[in-house]
């Protein structure tokens, strides 16, 4: 009776717990804010996993879910990006730009340094960089970069809190940095007024989700050894990312060796101002022995191969300095200097010119400049475990290709697909700390026509100047 009486218990309890497991299963359903849903993902993780058939989800800006559809779990999705078909990978780190100079892209071309510089640029900032103009030229710039898979930059200029409001208001992750000099700025008369700007930045936008600030001392040529020691002490005291111009041109190095007796990196570290919180631009002409500093410090190098080739300055040696152990990453420069602010194109003439100047098309794979675009810009600006990959936890920072273009047919790796074929035209979506900001040809954030027009009066001021030749 005993045994009956136990058989029907267990019995009712399972016919009890049947619609009960029914409804566990929908509660348990995770909800999530966005999916994309199919595609290939390029994820620039350690292992460099490339999934076919994947998932991405995400929640509250970061990617809770990244893998196979076939292993994912049960979900709903607020929204759903149907990306099948499609390549999804990292954005871009632009890791080198000064944003507001789109108002000044094609002013003058073709000229001599110093006299692009002296006759053109250095008048017409003069004339027109303000807070109104830096943050028209900045909206422009962000534009750009978010229409072509950029993510997230790391700028130096003049009024830049009007570039990190620019940045805040279209939605764009950015490293915001006021340019200190020893000679006076649009924005500041002395190198010691840029720091007090910079601690003042660095408290403003404190906690912000997309604005970082960094201490950006213009290059070892315009400061003294005691302002550049300064900017170094600020920034190890405020924990932020020292970023500079070095050794950009062959008459720099040699100036500073008749001036110091020492190369601009043998000059920084006997100053103390190399660690891993520094991101210098350019470094196209290292000795071995700078090679050596660098990596033994630590620091990165933000490598802008177009504006080194316009400007005639020379090529970087990038595998070398890869094989020294530095951290390299890409930078567009200026758009005075390029004349653009496509990062995919900087990879696509960095990797090419590699390989032709080593007469070794072995030398640097498309894997390691797609991860030169990625994951090593987010490590040369020290966000390595917020960004620049992705990977569960991390921030949802993605781009999207579509893969239907004459160009991108047929298709037999994704990777040298992306670094040797695919055009940022391609572009689909970009999605910055899990939100959509740029969607098949159209900005989200902002009015892409009011954004474009604004710049072009500017434009026709500065065209009504001297300074165009
Ligand atoms: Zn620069």
């Amino acid at each position: 009776m005993n045994q009956v009486r136990r058989l029907s218990k267990t019995i009712f309890i399972i016919l009890l717990s049947a619609p009960l497991v029914q409804c566990q299963k929908t509660v348990n359903t995770e909800i999530f804010d966005r999916a994309l849903d199919g595609g290939t993902i390029l994820s620039a993780d350690a292992q460099n996993s490339i999934i076919e058939d994947g998932l991405i989800l995400i929640r509250e800006g970061r990617i809770a879910y990244v893998g196979s559809k076939k292993m994912a779990p049960a979900y709903q999705a607020t929204q759903t990006i149907d990306t099948h078909g499609k390549l999804i990978c990292p954005g871009w780190i632009n890791t080198h730009s000064h944003a507001p100079m789109t108002l000044f892209r094609g002013l003058a071309d073709d000229l001599p340094l110093q006299q692009w510089l002296e006759e053109h640029i250095w008048p017409a900032e003069k004339a027109y960089i303000n807070p109104e103009n830096v943050k028209i030229g900045a909206r422009l710039a962000i534009l750009e970069m978010i229409a072509g898979g950029t993510t997230t930059f790391n700028d130096m200029y003049f009024f830049e809190d009007q570039v990190a409001q620019a940045a805040a208001e279209l939605g764009m992750r950015a490293v915001i940095g006021e340019g200190i000099l020893m000679f006076p700025t649009p924005s500041a008369q002395t190198p010691t007024e840029a720091m007090i700007l910079t601690k003042h930045l660095a408290e403003t936008w404190r906690g912000h989700a997309l604005v970082r600030i960094s201490v950006a001392p213009h290059s070892p040529y315009t400061l003294s050894s005691a302002q550049l020691k300064a900017c170094d002490s600020l920034a190890r005291e405020l924990g932020l990312l020292l970023h500079i111009h070095v050794s950009e041109t062959r008459q720099e190095v040699a100036q500073s060796v008749a001036q110091y007796g020492q190369t601009p990196v043998e000059r920084l570290l006997s100053l103390g101002v190399l660690g891993p919180h520094v991101l210098a631009a350019h470094c196209v002409h290292l000795s071995e022995n700078d090679m050596r500093i660098m990596a033994n410090q630590g620091s990165a190098v933000a490598h802008c191969p177009e504006s080194n080739l316009k400007l005639g300055s020379g090529i970087a040696a990038i595998p070398a300095m890869i094989a020294a152990g530095i951290t390299v990453a890409a930078g567009t420069d200026g758009a005075a200097s390029n004349n653009d602010l496509d990062l995919l194109e900087e990879l696509h003439t960095g990797s090419k010119i590699q390989k032709g100047l080593h007469e070794d098309p072995a030398i640097l794979s498309a894997q390691d400049w797609f991860r030169i675009g990625t994951i090593e810009g987010a490590k040369a600006l020290g966000i390595e475990k917020e960004t620049g990959s992705i990977e569960i936890g991390k921030l949802a920072d993605l781009q999207i290709y579509d893969l239907h273009a004459p160009h991108a047919t047929p298709m037999f790796s994704p990777m040298s697909h992306l670094l040797y074929s695919l055009q940022a035209t391609d572009l689909e979506w970009v999605i910055i700390h899990g939100k959509p900001v740029w969607k098949q040809g159209k900005l989200l954030t902002g009015n892409q026509e009011e954004i474009i027009e604004e710049a072009r009066q500017i434009g026709k001021q500065i065209q009504s100047e001297r300074f165009v030749p």
